[in-house]
Protein backbone atom coordinates (compact mmCIF):
# COMPACT_ATOMS: atom_id res chain seq x y z
CA UNK A 1 0.00 0.00 0.00
CA UNK A 2 2.71 2.56 1.17
CA UNK A 3 6.24 3.49 1.84
CA UNK A 4 6.77 4.65 5.65
CA UNK A 5 9.54 7.90 6.14
CA UNK A 6 9.90 8.16 9.99
CA UNK A 7 11.02 12.12 10.36
CA UNK A 8 13.53 12.73 13.38
CA UNK A 9 16.31 15.36 13.37
CA UNK A 10 15.48 15.65 9.52
CA UNK A 11 12.34 17.87 9.92
CA UNK A 12 12.29 18.91 6.04
CA UNK A 13 11.39 17.96 2.24
CA UNK A 14 14.32 19.08 0.34
CA UNK A 15 17.78 17.28 0.20
CA UNK A 16 16.66 14.42 2.79
CA UNK A 17 18.29 10.87 1.95
CA UNK A 18 15.87 8.62 3.46
CA UNK A 19 12.81 10.23 1.96
CA UNK A 20 13.76 10.58 -0.97
CA UNK A 21 14.74 6.93 -1.15
CA UNK A 22 11.34 6.22 0.54
CA UNK A 23 9.99 8.27 -2.73
CA UNK A 24 12.49 5.80 -5.03
CA UNK A 25 10.76 2.56 -3.72
CA UNK A 26 7.37 3.88 -3.62
CA UNK A 27 7.65 4.98 -6.90
CA UNK A 28 8.85 2.05 -8.45
CA UNK A 29 6.36 -0.37 -6.57
CA UNK A 30 3.61 2.66 -7.48
CA UNK A 31 2.22 3.33 -4.39
CA UNK A 32 2.68 6.48 -2.16
CA UNK A 33 4.51 7.53 0.95
CA UNK A 34 3.14 8.40 4.47
CA UNK A 35 5.39 10.24 6.80
CA UNK A 36 5.24 9.49 10.74
CA UNK A 37 6.63 12.20 13.58
CA UNK A 38 6.75 10.89 16.85
CA UNK A 39 6.77 12.96 20.15
CA UNK A 40 8.63 11.30 22.66
CA UNK A 41 8.39 13.13 25.74
CA UNK A 42 11.09 10.69 27.59
CA UNK A 43 13.45 11.13 25.01
CA UNK A 44 13.24 14.99 25.64
CA UNK A 45 13.97 14.39 29.19
CA UNK A 46 16.95 12.14 28.66
CA UNK A 47 18.51 14.56 26.76
CA UNK A 48 17.73 17.58 28.18
CA UNK A 49 16.20 19.20 25.07
CA UNK A 50 15.79 22.63 25.61
CA UNK A 51 11.92 24.02 25.52
CA UNK A 52 12.94 26.77 22.90
CA UNK A 53 14.25 23.36 21.32
CA UNK A 54 11.05 21.29 21.79
CA UNK A 55 9.22 24.51 20.57
CA UNK A 56 11.06 24.94 17.69
CA UNK A 57 11.03 21.60 16.39
CA UNK A 58 7.18 22.03 16.77
CA UNK A 59 6.73 24.79 14.80
CA UNK A 60 9.01 23.35 12.06
CA UNK A 61 7.01 20.03 12.44
CA UNK A 62 3.82 22.05 11.73
CA UNK A 63 5.35 23.79 8.71
CA UNK A 64 6.22 20.24 7.39
CA UNK A 65 3.03 18.69 7.14
CA UNK A 66 1.60 21.63 5.22
CA UNK A 67 5.01 21.11 2.76
CA UNK A 68 3.75 16.90 2.68
CA UNK A 69 0.49 17.80 2.06
CA UNK A 70 1.41 20.05 -1.44
CA UNK A 71 2.91 16.73 -2.45
CA UNK A 72 -0.47 14.90 -0.94
CA UNK A 73 1.65 13.03 1.77
CA UNK A 74 0.29 12.93 4.72
CA UNK A 75 2.32 13.33 8.09
CA UNK A 76 0.86 10.92 11.16
CA UNK A 77 1.89 12.46 14.58
CA UNK A 78 1.76 11.06 17.79
CA UNK A 79 2.96 11.28 21.10
CA UNK A 80 4.52 7.79 22.82
CA UNK A 81 5.01 8.15 25.93
CA UNK A 82 7.42 5.25 27.04
CA UNK A 83 10.78 5.65 24.74
CA UNK A 84 11.06 2.10 24.57
CA UNK A 85 7.21 1.59 23.45
CA UNK A 86 8.43 3.50 19.86
CA UNK A 87 9.88 1.00 18.09
CA UNK A 88 7.23 -1.77 18.28
CA UNK A 89 4.11 1.58 17.83
CA UNK A 90 5.94 1.72 14.43
CA UNK A 91 5.91 -1.43 13.16
CA UNK A 92 2.61 -1.29 14.86
CA UNK A 93 1.16 1.51 12.74
CA UNK A 94 3.38 -0.17 9.48
CA UNK A 95 1.41 -3.09 9.44
CA UNK A 96 -2.07 -1.32 10.32
CA UNK A 97 -1.27 0.55 7.01
CA UNK A 98 0.06 -2.34 5.13
CA UNK A 99 3.52 -1.43 4.83
CA UNK A 100 6.19 -3.48 4.69
CA UNK A 101 9.34 -0.73 4.55
CA UNK A 102 10.19 1.73 7.01
CA UNK A 103 12.90 4.60 6.23
CA UNK A 104 14.44 6.30 8.68
CA UNK A 105 17.91 9.18 8.96
CA UNK A 106 20.58 7.57 11.85
CA UNK A 107 21.23 9.28 14.38
CA UNK A 108 24.42 8.67 16.20
CA UNK A 109 24.01 8.67 19.82
CA UNK A 110 24.32 4.95 21.38
CA UNK A 111 20.63 5.18 22.83
CA UNK A 112 19.58 6.14 19.05
CA UNK A 113 21.81 3.24 17.52
CA UNK A 114 20.47 1.24 19.84
CA UNK A 115 16.93 1.75 19.51
CA UNK A 116 17.43 1.52 15.60
CA UNK A 117 19.23 -1.31 15.92
CA UNK A 118 15.90 -3.08 17.84
CA UNK A 119 13.66 -1.76 14.84
CA UNK A 120 15.72 -3.83 12.17
CA UNK A 121 15.76 -6.78 14.59
CA UNK A 122 11.82 -6.53 15.37
CA UNK A 123 11.37 -5.49 11.99
CA UNK A 124 12.85 -8.45 10.54
CA UNK A 125 10.99 -10.85 13.31
CA UNK A 126 7.67 -9.02 12.22
CA UNK A 127 8.36 -8.99 7.77
CA UNK A 128 8.79 -5.40 7.68
CA UNK A 129 12.18 -3.73 6.50
CA UNK A 130 13.93 -0.87 8.49
CA UNK A 131 15.97 0.95 6.49
CA UNK A 132 18.46 3.82 8.00
CA UNK A 133 19.88 6.04 6.14
CA UNK A 134 23.60 8.11 6.39
CA UNK A 135 22.50 11.80 6.04
CA UNK A 136 23.28 13.68 9.20
CA UNK A 137 26.81 14.05 8.14
CA UNK A 138 27.91 15.08 4.95
CA UNK A 139 30.83 12.40 5.11
CA UNK A 140 29.03 9.22 6.67
CA UNK A 141 30.81 8.37 10.04
CA UNK A 142 33.65 5.73 9.85
CA UNK A 143 34.81 6.80 5.85
CA UNK A 144 38.02 8.49 7.17
CA UNK A 145 40.90 6.99 8.44
CA UNK A 146 44.50 7.62 9.78
CA UNK A 147 47.52 5.96 8.14
CA UNK A 148 47.15 3.57 10.59
CA UNK A 149 43.77 2.64 9.85
CA UNK A 150 42.61 4.73 13.09
CA UNK A 151 39.75 7.41 13.33
CA UNK A 152 41.49 10.62 13.56
CA UNK A 153 41.31 12.45 17.12
CA UNK A 154 42.99 15.62 15.79
CA UNK A 155 41.13 18.03 13.48
CA UNK A 156 43.12 19.68 11.26
CA UNK A 157 44.59 15.86 9.65
CA UNK A 158 40.91 15.21 9.67
CA UNK A 159 39.80 18.02 8.01
CA UNK A 160 42.48 17.88 5.18
CA UNK A 161 41.21 13.91 4.45
CA UNK A 162 37.21 15.40 4.98
CA UNK A 163 38.22 17.64 1.76
CA UNK A 164 39.91 15.22 -0.26
CA UNK A 165 37.14 12.68 0.42
CA UNK A 166 34.52 14.76 -0.81
CA UNK A 167 36.55 15.76 -3.93
CA UNK A 168 37.13 12.88 -4.55
CA UNK A 169 33.28 11.88 -4.34
CA UNK A 170 31.17 15.03 -5.38
CA UNK A 171 27.75 12.70 -5.43
CA UNK A 172 28.28 13.03 -1.29
CA UNK A 173 27.39 16.90 -2.01
CA UNK A 174 24.64 15.80 -4.53
CA UNK A 175 21.07 17.61 -3.47
CA UNK A 176 19.09 14.31 -2.73
CA UNK A 177 15.61 14.37 -5.40
CA UNK A 178 12.83 15.99 -4.17
CA UNK A 179 10.46 13.15 -3.16
CA UNK A 180 7.32 12.65 -5.96
CA UNK A 181 3.81 13.70 -5.27
CA UNK A 182 1.90 10.80 -4.29
CA UNK A 183 -0.40 8.73 -6.73
CA UNK A 184 -4.29 9.52 -7.41
CA UNK A 185 -6.11 8.61 -4.16
CA UNK A 186 -4.07 8.27 -1.76
CA UNK A 187 -5.33 11.02 0.25
CA UNK A 188 -8.94 9.10 0.56
CA UNK A 189 -6.99 6.68 1.35
CA UNK A 190 -5.25 8.13 3.63
CA UNK A 191 -7.65 10.94 4.67
CA UNK A 192 -7.98 10.44 8.78
CA UNK A 193 -3.70 10.88 8.77
CA UNK A 194 -4.32 14.01 6.90
CA UNK A 195 -5.92 15.63 9.88
CA UNK A 196 -3.57 14.71 12.50
CA UNK A 197 -2.59 17.74 14.42
CA UNK A 198 0.76 18.52 16.19
CA UNK A 199 0.98 17.58 19.97
CA UNK A 200 1.30 19.99 21.94
CA UNK A 201 4.75 20.52 24.00
CA UNK A 202 5.15 18.20 27.15
CA UNK A 203 3.83 20.64 30.21
CA UNK A 204 7.67 20.41 31.63
CA UNK A 205 9.31 22.11 27.86
CA UNK A 206 6.34 24.07 27.17
CA UNK A 207 7.34 27.94 26.67
CA UNK A 208 4.99 31.12 28.56
CA UNK A 209 3.39 33.22 26.02
CA UNK A 210 5.36 36.39 25.65
CA UNK A 211 8.53 33.15 25.20
CA UNK A 212 6.47 32.00 22.55
CA UNK A 213 5.81 35.27 20.53
CA UNK A 214 9.55 36.42 20.98
CA UNK A 215 11.33 33.00 20.01
CA UNK A 216 8.97 32.28 16.76
CA UNK A 217 10.44 36.22 15.72
CA UNK A 218 14.03 35.40 16.71
CA UNK A 219 14.33 31.91 15.01
CA UNK A 220 11.76 31.56 12.20
CA UNK A 221 10.89 27.62 11.81
CA UNK A 222 10.94 24.90 8.90
CA UNK A 223 13.04 24.61 5.96
CA UNK A 224 12.14 27.78 3.66
CA UNK A 225 13.62 29.95 6.79
CA UNK A 226 17.28 27.88 6.71
CA UNK A 227 17.41 28.41 2.64
CA UNK A 228 16.17 32.04 3.18
CA UNK A 229 18.84 32.32 6.47
CA UNK A 230 21.88 30.42 4.22
CA UNK A 231 21.43 32.31 1.32
CA UNK A 232 21.74 35.36 3.07
CA UNK A 233 24.20 34.80 4.75
CA UNK A 234 26.31 33.58 1.44
CA UNK A 235 24.87 36.33 -0.63
CA UNK A 236 25.75 39.17 2.21
CA UNK A 237 28.24 37.95 5.35
CA UNK A 238 30.26 35.16 4.20
CA UNK A 239 32.83 37.48 2.19
CA UNK A 240 33.93 38.96 5.41
CA UNK A 241 33.24 35.68 7.76
CA UNK A 242 36.82 34.77 8.67
CA UNK A 243 37.56 38.63 9.35
CA UNK A 244 34.89 39.00 11.39
CA UNK A 245 33.51 35.94 13.14
CA UNK A 246 34.88 36.30 16.17
CA UNK A 247 33.29 39.48 17.24
CA UNK A 248 30.05 38.90 18.67
CA UNK A 249 28.59 42.30 18.12
CA UNK A 250 29.02 41.92 14.76
CA UNK A 251 25.90 39.40 14.29
CA UNK A 252 28.78 38.31 11.42
CA UNK A 253 27.80 34.54 11.42
CA UNK A 254 24.77 32.38 9.98
CA UNK A 255 22.61 31.83 12.81
CA UNK A 256 21.89 28.36 10.92
CA UNK A 257 22.87 25.93 13.73
CA UNK A 258 19.78 25.70 15.51
CA UNK A 259 18.76 24.40 11.37
CA UNK A 260 21.39 22.00 11.47
CA UNK A 261 20.16 20.86 14.81
CA UNK A 262 16.71 20.26 14.04
CA UNK A 263 17.25 19.02 10.87
CA UNK A 264 15.39 21.88 8.45
CA UNK A 265 18.70 22.26 6.66
CA UNK A 266 21.08 19.63 5.82
CA UNK A 267 24.66 19.88 6.65
CA UNK A 268 25.20 18.77 3.13
CA UNK A 269 22.53 21.46 1.98
CA UNK A 270 24.89 24.21 3.35
CA UNK A 271 28.54 22.50 2.52
CA UNK A 272 26.94 22.35 -1.53
CA UNK A 273 25.05 26.31 -0.92
CA UNK A 274 28.59 27.40 0.13
CA UNK A 275 30.35 25.52 -2.47
CA UNK A 276 28.64 26.84 -5.05
CA UNK A 277 29.42 30.04 -4.74
CA UNK A 278 33.14 29.75 -4.09
CA UNK A 279 35.08 31.06 -6.77
CA UNK A 280 37.03 27.55 -7.75
CA UNK A 281 33.77 25.90 -7.17
CA UNK A 282 35.43 23.46 -4.74
CA UNK A 283 35.51 23.13 -0.67
CA UNK A 284 38.98 24.85 -0.21
CA UNK A 285 40.55 27.61 -1.98
CA UNK A 286 38.66 31.09 -3.41
CA UNK A 287 36.96 33.05 -1.45
CA UNK A 288 38.80 32.86 2.12
CA UNK A 289 35.57 33.56 4.06
CA UNK A 290 33.69 30.86 2.32
CA UNK A 291 36.77 28.53 2.76
CA UNK A 292 36.61 29.60 6.78
CA UNK A 293 32.50 28.79 7.18
CA UNK A 294 32.96 25.41 5.13
CA UNK A 295 35.47 24.61 7.82
CA UNK A 296 33.45 25.52 11.11
CA UNK A 297 30.34 22.94 9.26
CA UNK A 298 33.11 20.52 9.07
CA UNK A 299 33.17 20.69 12.47
CA UNK A 300 30.06 19.52 13.28
CA UNK A 301 30.91 16.39 11.12
CA UNK A 302 33.98 15.96 12.88
CA UNK A 303 32.86 15.93 16.58
CA UNK A 304 29.93 13.36 14.94
CA UNK A 305 32.62 11.00 13.76
CA UNK A 306 34.49 11.23 17.22
CA UNK A 307 30.87 10.07 18.86
CA UNK A 308 30.99 7.58 16.87
CA UNK A 309 34.08 5.89 17.47
CA UNK A 310 34.53 6.65 20.96
CA UNK A 311 30.61 6.41 22.34
CA UNK A 312 31.40 6.54 25.88
CA UNK A 313 31.49 10.36 25.54
CA UNK A 314 27.87 9.93 25.98
CA UNK A 315 28.19 8.53 29.16
CA UNK A 316 29.39 11.58 31.32
CA UNK A 317 33.00 10.64 30.71
CA UNK A 318 35.75 12.90 29.58
CA UNK A 319 37.45 12.03 26.14
CA UNK A 320 40.78 12.15 27.57
CA UNK A 321 40.53 9.50 30.84
CA UNK A 322 43.71 11.52 32.51
CA UNK A 323 41.10 14.11 32.93
CA UNK A 324 39.06 11.79 35.04
CA UNK A 325 41.14 12.94 37.84
CA UNK A 326 40.54 16.20 38.60
CA UNK A 327 39.39 17.61 41.52
CA UNK A 328 36.27 20.04 40.86
CA UNK A 329 34.73 22.63 43.47
CA UNK A 330 30.87 21.94 44.20
CA UNK A 331 30.22 25.50 44.87
CA UNK A 332 26.81 26.02 44.21
CA UNK A 333 26.71 29.89 44.67
CA UNK A 334 29.49 30.31 41.97
CA UNK A 335 27.56 27.84 39.56
CA UNK A 336 23.86 30.20 40.30
CA UNK A 337 26.62 33.17 39.59
CA UNK A 338 27.49 31.93 36.72
CA UNK A 339 24.08 30.35 35.01
CA UNK A 340 23.05 34.14 35.98
CA UNK A 341 25.37 36.31 34.27
CA UNK A 342 26.54 37.59 38.03
CA UNK A 343 30.17 36.71 37.91
CA UNK A 344 31.54 40.20 38.12
CA UNK A 345 33.11 39.23 34.49
CA UNK A 346 30.93 41.84 32.27
CA UNK A 347 31.45 40.09 29.27
CA UNK A 348 30.98 36.47 30.95
CA UNK A 349 27.72 37.95 32.56
CA UNK A 350 26.45 39.18 28.96
CA UNK A 351 26.89 36.23 27.16
CA UNK A 352 24.98 33.95 29.82
CA UNK A 353 22.50 37.04 29.74
CA UNK A 354 22.22 36.29 26.16
CA UNK A 355 21.98 32.59 26.34
CA UNK A 356 18.80 32.89 29.15
CA UNK A 357 16.92 35.43 26.83
CA UNK A 358 17.58 34.69 23.48
CA UNK A 359 18.31 30.44 23.74
CA UNK A 360 21.81 30.90 21.85
CA UNK A 361 25.02 32.12 22.31
CA UNK A 362 27.77 33.43 19.73
CA UNK A 363 31.03 30.69 19.28
CA UNK A 364 33.35 33.00 21.31
CA UNK A 365 31.47 33.94 24.16
CA UNK A 366 30.33 29.68 24.07
CA UNK A 367 34.55 29.39 24.54
CA UNK A 368 34.78 32.09 27.45
CA UNK A 369 32.01 30.87 29.37
CA UNK A 370 32.46 27.37 29.14
CA UNK A 371 36.25 28.50 30.30
CA UNK A 372 35.55 30.36 32.64
CA UNK A 373 33.17 27.71 33.94
CA UNK A 374 35.40 25.11 34.29
CA UNK A 375 38.91 26.89 34.83
CA UNK A 376 38.36 30.07 36.75
CA UNK A 377 34.99 28.34 38.82
CA UNK A 378 36.77 24.78 38.71
CA UNK A 379 33.52 23.91 38.43
CA UNK A 380 32.98 20.27 37.32
CA UNK A 381 32.79 21.09 33.27
CA UNK A 382 29.90 18.91 33.11
CA UNK A 383 27.62 21.45 34.80
CA UNK A 384 27.87 24.00 32.23
CA UNK A 385 27.39 20.91 29.42
CA UNK A 386 23.82 20.58 31.06
CA UNK A 387 23.16 23.73 31.10
CA UNK A 388 23.71 24.94 27.82
CA UNK A 389 21.81 21.79 27.11
CA UNK A 390 18.91 22.88 28.89
CA UNK A 391 18.77 26.23 27.40
CA UNK A 392 20.32 26.27 23.65
CA UNK A 393 17.70 26.22 20.95
CA UNK A 394 20.56 24.40 19.00
CA UNK A 395 21.55 22.54 21.78
CA UNK A 396 23.29 19.26 19.96
CA UNK A 397 25.35 16.51 21.88
CA UNK A 398 28.48 15.92 19.63
CA UNK A 399 29.03 19.41 19.00
CA UNK A 400 27.76 20.92 22.78
CA UNK A 401 30.04 18.16 24.22
CA UNK A 402 33.20 18.86 21.70
CA UNK A 403 32.90 22.36 22.39
CA UNK A 404 32.71 21.61 26.03
CA UNK A 405 35.52 19.04 26.14
CA UNK A 406 37.93 21.75 23.81
CA UNK A 407 37.43 24.44 26.51
CA UNK A 408 37.86 22.54 29.89
CA UNK A 409 40.37 21.16 27.98
CA UNK A 410 38.99 17.55 28.98
CA UNK A 411 38.18 16.82 25.17
CA UNK A 412 39.20 15.40 21.86
CA UNK A 413 41.90 18.10 20.07
CA UNK A 414 41.35 20.60 23.37
CA UNK A 415 42.79 23.61 24.30
CA UNK A 416 45.89 23.01 25.98
CA UNK A 417 45.00 23.08 30.00
CA UNK A 418 47.52 25.70 30.95
CA UNK A 419 45.78 28.06 27.96
CA UNK A 420 43.27 30.32 30.55
CA UNK A 421 41.49 32.72 28.81
CA UNK A 422 42.15 36.15 30.32
CA UNK A 423 38.17 37.47 30.45
CA UNK A 424 39.15 40.60 30.65
CA UNK A 425 41.45 40.13 27.47
CA UNK A 426 39.33 38.38 25.40
CA UNK A 427 36.41 41.00 26.48
CA UNK A 428 39.00 44.16 24.94
CA UNK A 429 39.41 41.73 21.92
CA UNK A 430 36.37 40.80 21.03
CA UNK A 431 34.15 43.47 22.27
CA UNK A 432 36.55 45.74 22.30
CA UNK A 433 33.92 48.96 22.53
CA UNK A 434 31.43 46.86 24.96
CA UNK A 435 28.85 46.74 22.76
CA UNK A 436 27.99 43.54 22.72
CA UNK A 437 28.37 43.90 27.34
CA UNK A 438 26.27 47.21 26.83
CA UNK A 439 23.15 45.32 25.13
CA UNK A 440 23.29 42.83 27.47
CA UNK A 441 24.25 44.17 31.14
CA UNK A 442 21.67 47.10 31.60
CA UNK A 443 23.39 47.90 34.77
CA UNK A 444 26.90 48.71 32.66
CA UNK A 445 25.31 50.74 30.09
CA UNK A 446 26.34 53.78 31.14
CA UNK A 447 29.56 53.46 31.55
CA UNK A 448 31.47 55.22 28.62
CA UNK A 449 35.14 53.57 26.97
CA UNK A 450 37.30 50.66 28.66
CA UNK A 451 36.24 50.63 31.78
CA UNK A 452 32.57 48.53 30.77
CA UNK A 453 35.23 45.60 30.72
CA UNK A 454 36.31 45.69 34.26
CA UNK A 455 34.64 48.43 35.89
CA UNK A 456 35.89 48.12 39.55
CA UNK A 457 39.35 47.85 38.36
CA UNK A 458 39.27 51.17 35.90
CA UNK A 459 38.06 52.67 39.39
CA UNK A 460 36.32 56.45 38.61
CA UNK A 461 33.09 56.51 36.87
CA UNK A 462 32.99 53.52 35.61
CA UNK A 463 33.19 51.86 39.49
CA UNK A 464 30.93 54.31 40.43
CA UNK A 465 28.33 53.32 38.27
CA UNK A 466 28.88 50.03 38.71
CA UNK A 467 28.74 50.23 42.20
CA UNK A 468 25.19 52.24 42.16
CA UNK A 469 23.70 50.18 39.57
CA UNK A 470 24.45 47.00 42.13
CA UNK A 471 26.89 45.58 39.54
CA UNK A 472 28.49 42.39 41.16
CA UNK A 473 32.39 42.55 42.57
CA UNK A 474 34.21 39.66 40.94
CA UNK A 475 33.49 35.84 42.34
CA UNK A 476 36.66 34.93 42.11
CA UNK A 477 39.71 37.01 41.05
CA UNK A 478 41.76 36.01 37.95
CA UNK A 479 44.68 36.00 38.70
CA UNK A 480 44.59 33.18 42.01
CA UNK A 481 41.62 30.95 40.13
CA UNK A 482 44.31 30.75 36.98
CA UNK A 483 47.21 29.70 39.52
CA UNK A 484 44.46 27.38 41.40
CA UNK A 485 43.21 26.15 38.24
CA UNK A 486 46.89 25.45 36.91
CA UNK A 487 47.74 23.57 40.56
CA UNK A 488 44.60 21.38 40.63
CA UNK A 489 45.00 20.48 36.77
CA UNK A 490 48.34 18.91 37.19
CA UNK A 491 47.58 17.82 39.90
CA UNK A 492 44.61 15.97 38.62
CA UNK A 493 47.19 14.84 35.56
CA UNK A 494 49.65 13.53 38.41
CA UNK A 495 52.31 16.38 37.07
CA UNK A 496 53.09 17.94 40.54
P1 LIG B 1 28.56 29.69 11.94
O1 LIG B 1 29.76 30.35 12.43
O2 LIG B 1 27.77 30.41 10.89
O3 LIG B 1 28.89 28.23 11.52
C1 LIG B 1 28.11 27.48 10.59
C2 LIG B 1 27.72 26.13 11.17
O4 LIG B 1 28.86 25.33 11.43
C3 LIG B 1 26.99 26.22 12.49
O5 LIG B 1 25.63 26.48 12.29
C4 LIG B 1 27.24 24.84 13.09
O6 LIG B 1 26.36 23.88 12.58
C5 LIG B 1 28.65 24.53 12.58
N1 LIG B 1 29.64 24.90 13.60
C6 LIG B 1 30.27 26.10 13.73
N2 LIG B 1 31.18 26.04 14.73
C7 LIG B 1 31.10 24.80 15.24
C8 LIG B 1 31.77 24.11 16.30
N3 LIG B 1 32.73 24.70 17.04
N4 LIG B 1 31.41 22.84 16.58
C9 LIG B 1 30.47 22.20 15.85
N5 LIG B 1 29.82 22.79 14.83
C10 LIG B 1 30.12 24.06 14.53
N6 LIG B 1 26.91 24.08 18.21
C11 LIG B 1 25.71 23.50 18.07
O7 LIG B 1 25.20 23.43 16.95
N7 LIG B 1 25.06 23.00 19.16
C12 LIG B 1 25.57 23.07 20.41
O8 LIG B 1 24.95 22.59 21.37
C13 LIG B 1 26.84 23.70 20.58
N8 LIG B 1 27.38 23.84 21.81
C14 LIG B 1 28.62 24.43 21.94
C15 LIG B 1 29.20 24.53 23.22
C16 LIG B 1 30.45 25.10 23.37
C17 LIG B 1 31.07 25.19 24.76
C18 LIG B 1 31.14 25.60 22.25
C19 LIG B 1 32.48 26.22 22.40
C20 LIG B 1 30.57 25.50 20.98
C21 LIG B 1 29.31 24.92 20.81
N9 LIG B 1 28.70 24.83 19.54
C22 LIG B 1 27.49 24.21 19.42
C23 LIG B 1 29.40 25.27 18.33
C24 LIG B 1 29.12 26.72 17.87
O9 LIG B 1 29.24 27.59 18.95
C25 LIG B 1 27.76 26.91 17.20
O10 LIG B 1 27.54 25.91 16.25
C26 LIG B 1 27.71 28.29 16.51
O11 LIG B 1 27.88 29.30 17.45
C27 LIG B 1 26.39 28.45 15.81
O12 LIG B 1 26.23 29.73 15.25
P2 LIG B 1 26.16 29.93 13.67
O13 LIG B 1 25.16 29.00 13.07
O14 LIG B 1 26.00 31.38 13.42
O15 LIG B 1 27.61 29.44 13.25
Amino acid sequence: QAVMHWFKRDVRVRDNTALSRASALAKEKGVGVVGVWIMSPQDWEAHLVSPAKCDFELRSVALLQKELAELDIPLYMETVISRKNLPQRLLDLAKEWEIKTIFCNLEYEPDELRREERLVRLGAEQGINFEPCHDDCVVPPGSLKTGAGRQYAVYSPWYRAWVAHLHANPHLLDERPMPEKNPPGFVEKFRTIFDCDVPPAPKSKALDAEQTERFSRLWPAGEAAALDRVSLFLTEKVGGYTATRNFPAKKSTASVSVHHAAGTLAARTSVRMARDVNSTKKLDGGIEGVKGWIGEVAWRDFYRHVLVNWPYICMNKPFKFEYTNIEWEYNNKHFRAWTEGRTGYPIVDAAMRCLNSTAYMHNRLRMITASFLAKHLLLDWRLGEQYFMTHLIDGDFASNNGGWGFSSSTGVDPQPYFRVFNPWLQSEKFDADGEFIRAWVPELRRIEGAGVHNPYAKGGDAEKIAKKEGYPKVVVEHRSARDRCLERYKAGLGRE
